[in-house]
């Protein structure tokens, strides 16, 4: 057990309230900061937008007796549909028998999370957007407004997991030696809508993360609980294919009727919801330090902001937590040193994910629909069935393993080389599951 403190969460968002649950377990006095009112009150029905949930978000809901409760409102997806033309779907299962993720929405995740953290003794203050935050004594302020008058609040220790625009990390990018680096993509998104069939069934496979990969942009889709799919269409802000050109109500359903045909029959309200939804904007973001001393740090997106495309922000944010219980059981009230191991041990692995998170857009709106990597990803499979224990995929160890990320993205890095190498051998859309080419692999696998 560690000395009570008297902590500060800034921010409940999904990772501030998953770590306010661990800091409460813990024998802390917790207090939640967030600037936006309670998420309980908010009526957000029409606009249920998901994200997914994998095993490293759910390793650290496990550890502290969540799991089950938030997999209840939570749909397992086994598998990508690839719509590459009009009726014409491929299926690659995402992993073995049995490996999901799991799409939730974000609204009602968020819900339970606060819910879960004020039966566990968190106390939360809604409608109070800090301000600023001494590093010196954690001590933060709040206020209506930048420029009028802020309340100070005592704290121990101050965590800031107020997300990509963070103010606790505005904060500290005042210091010396801090380095911070933000790039947005010339992707943007916005948010359409599957509805439900009148009986309340969805119109797609609900298993399945659909996908239209169209080259530079892509339609995605994912299952709501309701019957309802949230999609989302990806595409660059200007230039061909993007967000500008499509100004009219003409244009835009001209344009779904060429690249996305057999969507029709399953977007209905298509030039409603794509003129009121906004257009929003992707950014990587990444710092360093984390931490200052024994009084501040940072978690989740507020220090490593990512692209979705690998869907696992929240995750990445969530396997922070489980690193940072590690570090307080191994420290105990040696913070200074508990939150430098911290900070060390997530940022290679944080950075590894943004760059994943950034090849896999590439991924899946080109790749997925290219034959190349189709058979490339059918021999991975064949090997990997046959050797499991020479070769895990990839997305598996990103996505079912607990494997490190930086150290996930270096083998895929040595995977891909090989499978490039593989990939050249004579006839080898013919040859693909021959001995041939398992002994290749072996081979190059020993080099
Ligand atoms: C389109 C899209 C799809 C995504 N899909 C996935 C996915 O499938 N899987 C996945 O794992 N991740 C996904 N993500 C990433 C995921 O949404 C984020 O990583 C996650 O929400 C980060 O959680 P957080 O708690 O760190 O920050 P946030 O969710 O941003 O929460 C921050 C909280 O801090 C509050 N706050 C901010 N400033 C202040 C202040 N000054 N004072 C008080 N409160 C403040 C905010 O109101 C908010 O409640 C996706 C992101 C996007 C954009």
């Amino acid at each position: 057990m560690q000395n009570p403190k008297k902590i500060a969460v800034v921010g409940s968002g999904l990772v501030g309230t998953l770590l306010a649950i661990y800091l409460k377990k813990r024998g802390h006095t917790v207090h939640v900061y967030d600037r936006s009112p309670d998420i309980r009150k908010i009526n957000f029905t029409g606009r249920s937008i998901n994200l997914v949930l994998s095993d490293r978000g759910v390793k650290a809901l496990r550890d502290v007796g969540l799991d089950e409760e938030v997999l209840g409102i939570g749909i397992p997806v086994e598998k990508r549909a690839i719509h590459t033309g009009v009726d014409t779907v491929n299926e690659q299962f995402y992993g073995k028998d049995g490996e999901v993720i799991y799409s939730l929405s974000r609204g009602l995740l968020n819900r339970k999370m606060v819910d879960l953290a004020e039966k566990a003794g968190v106390e939360f203050f809604f409608e109070e957007k800090v301000w600023d935050v001494d590093l010196t004594t954690a001590t933060i302020s709040i206020g209506e407004s930048e420029r009028g008058e802020w309340k100070t609040r005592d704290y121990d220790l101050t965590f800031g997991a107020d997300g990509a625009f963070s103010r606790i990390r505005h904060k500290m990018q005042r210091q010396s030696m801090f380095n911070y680096s933000q790039e947005f993509l010339n992707i943007g998104y916005k948010e359409l809508n599957i509805p439900a069939n009148a009986d309340g069934t969805h119109k797609l496979d609900k298993n399945s993360l659909h996908i239209w990969p169209r080259g530079n942009f892509m339609l995605m889709a994912l299952a709501n609980l309701d019957g309802s799919f949230t999609c989302t269409l990806f595409m660059p802000h200007d230039g061909e294919n993007s967000f500008e050109s499509l100004k009219t109500k003409e244009q835009l359903v001209d344009f779904f009727a060429n690249h996305f045909p057999d969507t029709e029959a399953v977007i209905p309200n298509l030039v409603e919801d794509f003129f009121k939804n906004p257009t929003s904007y992707l950014v990587t973001m990444k710092c360093f330090p984390w931490t200052f001393s024994d009084k501040v740090a940072l978690i989740g997106d507020a220090c490593h902001a990512i692209v979705p495309f690998y869907g696992h922000g929240m995750n990445a944010g969530f396997e922070d937590i489980t690193v940072l219980e590690q570090m307080m059981e191994q420290y105990g009230d040696d913070w200074a040193n508990l939150l430098n191991d911290y900070e060390n041990s997530r940022k290679p692995n944080a950075d590894a994910i943004a760059e994943l998170s950034y090849r896999n857009f590439l991924e899946m709106s080109s790749k997925t629909a290219d034959a190349n990597f189709l058979l490339q990803k059918k021999i991975e499979k064949w090997f990997s069935d046959k050797h499991p224990e020479l070769w895990v995929p990839l997305y598996s160890r990103v996505t079912f393993s607990h494997q490190p990320y930086a150290e996930a993205l270096a083998i895929g890095d040595r995977q891909n080389e090989i499978m490039q190498e593989v990939l050249k051998m004579e006839n080898i859309v013919e040859n693909w599951n021959s001995e041939k080419v398992e002994n290749k692999i072996l081979e190059l696998l020993k080099a």
